[in-house]
């Protein structure tokens, strides 16, 4: 499953073929959205921003695609000519002079006006992203302290997209383990220290995620781990996520796993106490 990283990474390549070019023409697989095809017509995309899994593809004739992949969707670019190889649906087409953008398998897509977006029903209760809103540090504190999110475990809170967008099962994890936080505790239950570490770590973990396209480890231990042998991406990734029964990097105690809601979060019990 794809968390905030993944999402903007796929939103970056879009937005790399489609901005500041006239838009040629957009294709629309349903019928109810065919009419809005020809007002796009000669419009430039400004700029795609993601919320949690949707994604908001922005004109300058004020309108807006909102997208959301659900489970299957599936966005490809090609050059301009060219249809990307796939038996996938296709259900929505951006194309310009030099390339094209196509969303396959999708059924949530919607045209909205650039005004009526933060009162579309499933966006107003989402948290901010991660990656596209920026929050600060302060802000997420802050957040944290609201009557509905302080008193849940954070093993919760944080898969939770109406508290932020763009954390998925391994940046939980990590989250978690990085900031010496236990997963059963709550945002009531942290002192300011500990609270402040970790808004701080889920900011900086998502943008590393992002930079490096999924390597959590800071570059120090990476480069430390390669000398002892686990060279690969896979293996030198996480600190704690799917490592379980191997030992910490920081203390050499076991990590372990806990299931949560359904879902395995792996933790370190010397770290995490
Ligand atoms: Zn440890």
């Amino acid at each position: 499953m794809p968390e905030g990283p993944e999402i903007r990474i796929a939103a970056d390549e879009v937005q790399s073929v489609l901005v500041r070019r006239p838009t040629t023409s957009v294709f629309f697989a349903f019928a109810h959205l065919k009419k809005y095809q020809k007002k796009f017509k000669g419009s430039r995309v400004r700029r795609i921003e993601t919320r949690g899994k949707a994604m908001l593809t922005r004109f300058d004739n004020d309108l807006v695609i909102y997208s959301h992949n659900q489970l299957y969707g599936k966005w490809m670019t090609s050059t301009s000519g060219v249809r990307p190889e796939t038996s996938r649906q296709l259900r929505l087409a951006i194309h310009n002079s030099k390339a094209a953008a196509f969303l396959y398998s999708a059924s949530d897509i919607e045209v909205l006006k650039a005004a009526d977006v933060d009162s579309h029903p499933f966006l107003a209760r989402l948290g901010p992203d991660l990656l596209s809103q920026t929050p600060t540090v302060p802000a997420l504190i802050k957040r944290m302290r609201e009557k509905k999110f302080r008193n849940r475990q954070l093993s919760g809170l944080l898969l939770d997209q109406e508290f932020v967008a763009g954390l998925g099962n391994y940046l939980r994890a990590e989250i978690l383990y990085f900031s010496a936080i236990h997963p059963t505790r709550r945002p009531a239950d942290l002192d300011d220290a500990e609270i402040k570490r970790l808004s701080g770590n889920i900011i900086k973990l998502t943008l590393r995620s992002y930079k490096t396209r999924g390597v959590i480890n800071p570059p120090t231990l990476v480069k430390r781990l390669k000398t002892q042998g686990l060279t690969t991406r896979a293996q030198n990734r996480f600190s704690v996520f799917q490592r379980e029964g191997e030992p910490c990097y920081r203390c050499s105690d076991t990590i372990t796993r806990m299931d949560s809601g359904g879902r395995h979060i792996f933790l370190c019990p010397q770290c995490q106490q």
